[in-house]
């Protein structure tokens, strides 16, 4: 019988806080095994490769997963470089670089719970689903072979055993059921096939499993039966590394619908492969529609971030900026640690480079749209156009300049959506501002007084029908050096015909009338004073001040 050893003090809490998990995302346990199997057969292979005294076989690397319920394990194998017995205790029993110990520190600096799935918790996950954790592991270059074995924090064991090949077998003794709890799942072939696909699809060697099929019995009509044959159940090359030009829209589409990304179809996507100043590869989707909580509090944007081929956060919020928070999709970089925290990912130089390098991408990937395919660029903006005005109004420098060319608004010219760069274009030459005015809909603004004298000059008016349209334009001030101007307030800079200017005697007449108005109207008005804005109409009422009572209460609403 082998002696029990301690685990060092930090590892024993950590592998204490593993074993009390009340985690839902439980299955991660299986990611972090095929992680380290990996890593093992990456240290083997580089040897293999460099080293002329090895024989070089590419199949024989690989991970095998093997449930077997009547025992109740669940074996994961790898033709990795294995372990030696120092390197049991050391690797398993302390947790040294290992990124178990940054898992550690947000551990205890918050309510674990939601922070598992986000990150590298390493080999100690594995005791959320087993009572007990075996490794049996023989290194590369030794004869002889380990048995680590432990059953909690209490301590393990390390005594001499017999392994055949070079490399390590994980056996978990997966716990019983409990009320709560259920374990069974992961003892179950197409749960495991999940779970593979799920987080570990594009591990460069097989993941191998032996899985059931049923075929017709030889020499019989209608009587099957099963087998078990082994099957490869990850893809291997993700679809990321692969050339754009192997690739077709239904590639894309397949790839939407497999990660769920959303239940519509993609309106567009773009595949970047950047190996400039930032080495990536992203594969990004523009939904056709927006979900159905999007413009609410808890709609949650993000990407999902890999690090060489292993998924390490679900929803990363800092690769996208909120007005670019609708698009859907994955980032790989291989510079990333697997056991990044979320906290030290905020502050990481490269992602930083990413996210900036996407931004850049997603906004000419949509001005390009808007040139070439000028109906499918409306129909994303009629899904997503508001949460860009809310970007212009809530970002500041490069962010809100990235934002100005991609709005659109419904003009007076064919009462079709135009963009300020269209309509500076084609300004007239004596036209000085950019006119607007706010209303409900496009019938009512024509009706308003003075809408008439603007558009009997022949200049065009955009129609700010959204709530959220006058904050965007009132932020902006300006588009290519023309201001906006409201028709109902401030000098619109039109000039009346001299035929319609009042004489100084009817100037005079006008003082006194309007004297009389305001005693009459009282608090309800301001002020009373002759207008420039008007043509046929009589009277209009004009707004001062700078947020109208429409914008104050879209402010209260606005999203995130
Ligand atoms: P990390 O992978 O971040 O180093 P883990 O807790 O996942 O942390 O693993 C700890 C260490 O145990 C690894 O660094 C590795 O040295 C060793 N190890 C774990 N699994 C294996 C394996 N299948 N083959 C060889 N070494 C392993
Ligand atoms: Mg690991």
């Amino acid at each position: 019988m082998a002696v029990k050893q301690e685990f060092q003090a930090e590892s024993k809490r950590l592998l204490e806080l593993m074993i009390g998990a009340i985690y839902t995302q439980r299955e991660i346990f299986l990611r972090e095994l095929i992680s380290n199997a990996s890593d093992a057969i990456d240290k083997i292979y580089y040897k293999a490769l460099t080293d002329d005294s090895l024989t070089f076989n590419k199949d024989d690397y690989y991970i095998k997963i093997v449930p077997d319920k009547a025992n109740r394990t669940l074996t994961i194998s790898d033709t990795g470089i294995g372990m030696t017995e120092e390197e049991l205790v050391n690797n398993l029993g302390v947790i040294a670089k290992s990124g178990s110990l940054a898992f550690k520190q947000q551990f205890e600096a918050k309510d674990g719970h939601n922070i598992i799935g986000q990150f590298g918790v390493g080999f100690y996950s594995a005791f959320m689903v087993a009572e007990t954790v075996t490794v049996i592991s023989r290194a590369l270059g030794s004869h002889k072979a380990f048995k680590w074995e432990s059953s909690g924090a209490d301590g393990f064991t390390v005594e001499p055993w017999e392994k055949d090949t070079v490399g390590t077998d994980i056996i978990l003794k997966i716990k019983a059921n409990t009320e709560e709890d259920n374990y069974d799942e992961f003892l179950e072939e197409y749960r495991l096939r999940q779970i593979i696909k799920k987080y570990s699809d594009f591990i460069r060697y097989p993941i191998k499993m032996d899985v059931t099929r049923t075929r017709k019995k030889e020499g019989t009509e209608n009587e099957y039966e099963e087998y078990k044959t082994e099957e490869t159940i990850n893809s291997m090359v993700p679809i990321w590394r692969r050339n754009k030009s192997e690739l077709k829209a239904e590639d894309y589409e397949n790839f939407y619908y497999e990660k769920r990304y959303g239940f519509d179809k993609p309106l567009t996507y773009l595949h970047i492969s950047a190996d400039g100043a930032v080495v990536y590869n992203a594969i990004l989707f523009i939904p056709e529609q927006a979900p159905f909580d999007y413009y609410t509090k808890e709609y949650e944007k993000g990407l999902e971030l890999y690090s060489s081929g292993v998924l390490i956060m679900n929803k990363c919020p800092d690769l996208l900026p909120d007005h670019f928070s609708f698009v859907k999709g994955m980032v790989e970089s291989e510079d990333l640690s697997l056991n990044i925290s979320r906290e030290m990912l905020q502050h990481d130089r490269q992602l930083k480079q990413i996210a900036k390098n996407i931004r850049n991408r997603i906004k000419s990937h949509l001005l390009s749209l808007l040139k070439d395919d000028r109906e499918k660029y409306e129909k994303f903006f009629a899904a997503f156009g508001r949460q860009l005005k809310f970007g212009v109004y809530n970002e500041f420098g490069a962010n809100r300049e990235d934002l100005q060319d991609l709005l659109m608004f419904r003009s007076s010219k064919e009462k079709k959506l135009v963009t300020l760069d269209e309509y500076v274009s084609r300004m007239p030459e004596d036209q000085k501002y950019i006119y607007y005015a706010t209303g409900e809909s496009v019938e009512r603004i024509d009706k308003l007084p003075q809408a008439e004298l603007v558009l009997g000059k022949g200049y065009e008016l955009l129609y700010l029908t959204e709530d959220i349209d006058e904050f965007a334009v009132k932020v902006l001030q300006k588009y290519k050096d023309k201001e906006f101007r409201s028709i109902s307030g401030g000098d619109l800079g039109i000039e009346p015909d001299e035929q319609d200017k009042p004489s100084d005697a009817e100037a005079k007449e006008q003082q006194e009338l309007f004297k009389a108005m305001k005693e009459v109207l009282g608090d309800k008005v301001k002020d009373v004073r002759a207008s420039k804005r008007l043509k046929s109409h009589p009277v209009c009422l004009t707004a001062e001040g700078e947020l109208s009572i429409e914008m104050e209460k879209v402010l209260r609403q606005t999203p995130h």
